[in-house]
């Protein structure tokens, strides 16, 4: 039987604790796979799209068959682009953070002398594009003599790419004991060739591209920036108000810190994952059926041993590395024929597992747009109207008519009803623990990056994140200055130095010259008109 958890492979101590310091629960497929296959000293084929955890999958066997410290490299890994001979130098390096393994990138683009320097000081794992590698060699400053293992990563893009002479004179220099493991997305006949050509017996893996039947959900997907997912999502929660939702993490460190975002930002939110005992899990079971607690955030794993009731809500915080999981994950909504939905929030990272998702499950997601500030006061306005309904036509209101009856006296009876909304804190602004906002608005370029709306423009500020700008800040000072009501400002978008904001057309002119009499967070703020010629150019950085 295929080994189904990273403690049923032989692995080191070492490596077995930074897997668990990354929060990885279990193998991706890919991995359950290979890393036994190449453990075991075999050549491999292995057939897998991006984002299928393939870094690790060759990754965890070289570092666990290199012995470090020796005076050249014993494992080579080619990548088609610097980008990916970076990142997968990067996760090696991670994945070996308790074994004192050197590891270095090598690519095009950077000073070919500090490589030498690196490559002078000693190295274990080179991780190159093929034609820097070349050229290191070719000058004696590279030598492969010791190299133990081989791994071509992303090879169908190489070739693509026109290394494939590269790669054979590479290959051809390598010492002919040795192991070597082919990644690619796809095996067209020219990688057939080059395996057959270079790779001795062999062993296939392909991670199944069946095609997988999807619940019958609504699946929405919203595009986000990384660092701002956290404000998106509080955004979606409060205008989607999700009875009981799952958000689902790809570590359980995320998980945990999620859920605790979540609860300091005052959202019932709890974390399981696969580190609670059998007690924790129970009682915060036991605290979501009863409705105590709203959010589950749970990791894949932690989610497949519960008996998940029904929930309105499956939401993706980080998109599966798995398709499987996807439909696994959406599975908990819906049931029954009832109505449910699956939110996705994909950073411009994700993308291609997204696009992999959308190919395998043969279901495109719908892309929906973040709601604004001015959506989430307006849900909120809602909620509390329909909380008020309910107690007008409930009792023991007895005791509070006596107060309101006292200040009729002396004052209008609606300003009465709105103090003591306001008492409430309803329609506040969510503070974090420490009272600051997280950085909102602006997640996502793509947003920004809208057309403002039907009688609606941008207005650009000169002061941003940098200057600790916050949403509720400008909301404040254009309400307050120029007299607009909260709802009618649309989508803020905050970057490092300045921010855009979307304004009633007809009122663009009083919110200016307003704003410009006034202060934002004690500083000056300078207001220009001009924001739509602004956008295509200031936005490139971000
Ligand atoms: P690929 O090279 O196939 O595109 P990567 O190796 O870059 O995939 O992995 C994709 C993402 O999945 C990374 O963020 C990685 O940290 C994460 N990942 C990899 N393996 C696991 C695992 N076993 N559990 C959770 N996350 C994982
Ligand atoms: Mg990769």
């Amino acid at each position: 039987m295929e080994p189904t958890t990273f403690n049923e492979m032989t692995l080191s101590d070492p490596i077995r604790r930074a897997i668990a310091d990354l929060g990885f629960e279990e193998p991706t497929p890919i991995q359950a796979q290979c890393i036994k296959i190449l453990m075991e000293g075999h050549d491999l084929t292995a057939q897998a799209q991006t984002g299928t955890g393939k870094t690790a999958a060759f990754g965890i066997p070289m570092l666990e068959s290199i012995t470090p410290g020796g005076r050249t490299p014993q494992g080579l890994i080619l990548a088609p682009t610097r980008e990916l001979a970076i990142q997968d130098a990067e996760a090696i390096h991670a994945y070996g953070k308790y074994i004192p393994v050197r590891v270095v990138p090598i690519y095009g683009g950077q000073s070919i002398e500090r490589q030498f320097q690196m490559l002078r000081r000693g190295t274990d794992i080179v991780v190159g594009t093929p034609g820097r590698l070349m050229d290191h060699m070719r000058r004696g400053t590279l030598s492969l003599e010791a190299i133990k293992m081989v791994v071509l990563d992303e090879a169908d893009e190489m070739l693509n790419m026109g290394f494939v002479e590269d790669i054979e004179f590479i290959l051809g220099q390598l010492p002919s004991k040795r192991q070597t493991a082919l990644f690619s997305a796809t095996i067209p006949s020219r990688i057939r060739i080059l395996a057959g050509k270079y790779l001795q017996e062999p062993q296939h893996v392909s991670v199944s591209q069946d095609r997988l039947t999807v619940p019958q959900v609504r699946q929405l997907y919203y595009e986000v920036s990384g660092r701002n997912k956290l404000d998106a999502l509080t955004r979606i929660l409060d205008v989607g108000t999700p009875a009981s939702a799952i958000i689902f993490t790809r570590t359980k460190r995320d998980a945990g810190e999620l859920a605790d975002n979540l609860a300091g930002l005052g959202y019932l939110a709890e974390p399981i994952h696969g580190d609670l005992s059998q007690t924790e899990r129970d009682r915060v079971m036991r605290r979501f059926r009863d409705g105590m607690v709203e959010l589950l955030v749970a990791t894949d794993v932690a989610a497949r041993g519960l008996d998940i009731p029904e929930v309105s809500h499956v939401i993706n915080y980080d998109v599966p590395v798995d398709p499987e999981a996807y439909v696994h994950r959406i599975g908990r909504t819906g049931r029954a024929g009832r109505k449910g939905e699956a939110i996705t929030l994909v950073t411009p990272g994700e993308r291609n597992m997204l696009r992999m998702i959308e190919r395998l499950t043969r279901h495109r997601l719908q892309v929906a747009h973040l709601p604004t500030l001015a959506d989430v006061a307006a849900q909120k306005r809602e909620t509390l109207k329909a909380t008020l309904r309910t107690m007008l036509e409930g009792d023991g209101l007895a005791p509070y008519l006596l107060v309101v009856e006292d200040l009729a006296g002396d004052y209008n009876v609606a300003e009465v009803a709105a103090a003591a909304l306001k008492l409430t804190g309803a329609l506040e602004a969510k503070q974090g623990k420490d009272g600051v906002q997280e950085p909102t608005a602006g997640e996502s370029a793509l947003q920004g990056g809208l057309p403002p709306g039907p009688g609606m423009t941008k207005i650009f500020l000169n002061l941003g994140r940098a200057q600790r700008i916050r949403p509720a800040d400008v909301v404040g000072a254009i309400a307050n200055e120029a007299g607009i009501a909260g709802e009618a400002i649309g989508a803020i978008d905050i970057y490092d130095n300045f921010t855009l904001v979307e304004v009633p057309a007809k009122d663009a002119a009083r919110v200016a010259s307003a704003l410009n009499q006034s202060k934002l967070r004690g500083q000056r703020v300078k207001v220009e008109l001009r924001a739509a010629k602004q956008q295509g150019s200031s936005k490139a950085h971000h």
